[in-house]
């Protein structure tokens, strides 16, 4: 959906307010489809800053589905966002270097699925948890170590110990 911005680059003081359905019904981020399975409607606050310069704050919640990357258990994982951009009118744009990337505008045109988007990698968790203390799954044997235990050796010796213990040696054979 885009949203024509002429009046909010063009008239001082004016302010416009609006509520939008977010489209998007997968986000692709790195390779990698994520099904959206919730979002509430974008708030957008668009105001007049200046001649032909156009502040845009607004809020938005989205969820979507992610694998857990510990366990691989898929879980639901909840994105909410707030944002506060400055945007140019094309013919303020040569003049302008203090312009945030402006990938979402279009001439006086927002392309609002593409501000989402652009939001959401913005906010993109670095990693997905099912739970905090997510216990994962064996290398070995692949148990879910959440719902159970394995008889693997999983014991890793401290590197350090071991250092230690060679020295030992090393001292003994003298
Ligand atoms: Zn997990
Ligand atoms: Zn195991």
């Amino acid at each position: 959906m885009f949203v024509n911005l002429t009046d909010v680059f063009r008239d001082e003081d004016k302010t416009v307010t609006m509520q939008i359905e977010p489209e998007t019904e997968q986000v692709m981020i790195g390779g990698e489809t994520f099904p959206v399975t919730g979002k509430k409607p974008l708030h957008l606050i668009l105001s007049n800053v200046g001649k032909g310069e156009a502040r845009i704050t607004g809020s938005g919640e989205i969820t979507f589905l992610a694998r857990c990357s510990r366990c691989l258990k898929e879980v639901e994982e909840t994105l909410e966002f707030q944002f506060d951009r400055t945007v140019f009118a094309p013919d303020r744009m040569a003049s302008a270097e203090e312009s945030d990337d402006q990938g979402y505008m279009n001439g006086y045109q927002m392309d609002v699925e593409d501000l989402l988007y652009n939001e959401i990698v913005i906010n993109w968790p670095m990693k997905v948890l099912c739970r905090p203390d997510c216990r994962g799954i064996c290398r070995q044997c692949g148990q879910d170590l959440n719902t159970g235990t394995c008889d693997c050796d999983t014991f890793v010796p401290d590197p350090r110990m071991a250092v230690i213990k060679d020295i030992f040696n090393g001292n003994k054979e003298v």
